[in-house]
């Protein structure tokens, strides 16, 4: 049976619905609009702080509806410019949100650009092998509601530590679905929560700067493109052939390269260059010049740009990084065959930033 929570939160409502929400409770429409400039304008934390709403209605809010549907457990903060919170669902589950700071060149850490990393799912039914939120499985989907509550339980957070006035304004500048769970096996939460956070009346946060990043579900791609908000994709490749891709993501089997990469195609034809593929170096098993090779031809058909991510070890696997020179010829192959691509530098390695491991840890304790 689908996770349903106790009671309704507020954050998976749309305008229309939450007004009509609110007259079941005997209170006129008009009521809807300060609820939302409370929830996504000043970000409280409870109903009690809606200080413009009667009394009467609070308690009824209180008793019939929840505003976060998950907790805060704990946060960890690397000695890097990676934070990683462990949320706790009505039910247990556990989640993981990750904020990530890029300083820019020539500022403090106070004016870096900030990341965050949502998680889709808990767990995940995928099992890519360099991931460790398969390992344990999928257990359920989130709703759309536990995952616009991430962004605002960051948000909270962030204005904690500088509550000066101009935080009113979402105190991160990029959004990427690459938490733990793929996003495209649940569509429809994950397409709504994204409503919520480039709408007016929700976070209004630009839908150029939100990824949702993929293993590849065609299906689902294909639906994508015909979505009517303009995010982009990030497709996690890391194989440029059957034989390579398969050892790393067995979701390859299912959709292999040949279906694909034509589904990615209609995409980025549709939407013009939003497309990004992640490819992480692994030694030995996708370096190969033959592999930048063929990841090269890909990029060029897909106009995409290429993310060159060098491994990082996952307790229990026997793969490593290739070594920087080895980086180097890969890049170096990509660089001459035309494809603007990046060598990405892992943030958090010590927090257990690879995606599920935190939770794991936590579970296991
Ligand atoms: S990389 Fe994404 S799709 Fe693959 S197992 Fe990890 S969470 Fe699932």
């Amino acid at each position: 049976m689908p996770f349903s929570l106790a009671k309704p939160s507020l954050y998976g409502m749309s305008p229309e619905q939450l007004a009509e929400f609110l007259q079941q409770g005997g209170f006129p429409t008009f009521r809807a609009k300060q609820v939302l400039e409370w929830m996504y304008r000043k970000r409280v934390a409870s109903f009690e702080e809606m200080s413009n709403l009667p009394k009467p209605m609070i308690e009824w809010l209180r008793n019939e509806a929840t505003l976060s549907p998950n907790e805060v457990l704990l946060t960890k903060k690397a000695s890097d410019i990676t934070e990683k919170l462990l949320l706790k669902g009505e039910d247990g589950a556990l989640i993981e949100t990750v904020l990530i700071r890029y300083p820019q060149m020539g500022v403090g850490s106070e004016s870096s650009r900030k990341t965050i990393c949502v998680s889709s799912q808990v767990g995940c039914a995928y099992g890519c092998k360099f991931c460790a939120s398969g390992l344990a499985g999928w257990k359920r989907n989130l709703t759309d509601s536990e995952i616009v509550s991430q962004f605002l339980h960051v948000a909270r957070l962030e204005a904690e530590r500088d509550p000066s006035p101009s935080k009113q304004s979402v105190p991160f500048d990029n959004i990427v679905f690459m938490g733990m769970g793929e996003p495209l096996a649940n569509y429809d939460n994950v397409v709504s929560a994204i409503r919520t956070l480039n709408a007016e009346w929700g976070l209004h946060f630009g839908a150029r700067r939100i990824t949702i990043s993929t293993s590849g579900l065609v299906p689902q791609i294909r639906k994508l493109a015909n979505e009517p908000i303009q995010f982009r994709l990030a497709l996690s490749l890391h194989g440029a052939s059957n034989a390579v891709r398969e050892k790393i993501m067995p979701v390859n089997k299912r959709y292999p390269l040949e279906e694909l990469i034509p589904a990615v195609a209609e995409f980025s034809k549709k939407r013009g260059r939003m497309l990004t593929l992640e490819f992480i170096l692994i030694e030995e098993v996708n370096d190969s010049y033959d592999q930048a090779r063929k990841l090269a031809h890909i990029a060029n058909e897909l106009h995409a740009h290429v993310n060159l991510i060098p491994y990082n070890r996952v307790e229990g696997l026997p793969w490593k990084r290739p070594n920087i020179k080895r980086q180097q010829a890969f890049s170096k192959i990509l660089k001459e065959a035309g494809v603007s691509h990046t060598v990405r530098k892992e943030k958090g390695h010590d927090i257990d930033a690879a995606c599920g491991q935190l939770r794991l840890r936590h579970e296991e304790s």
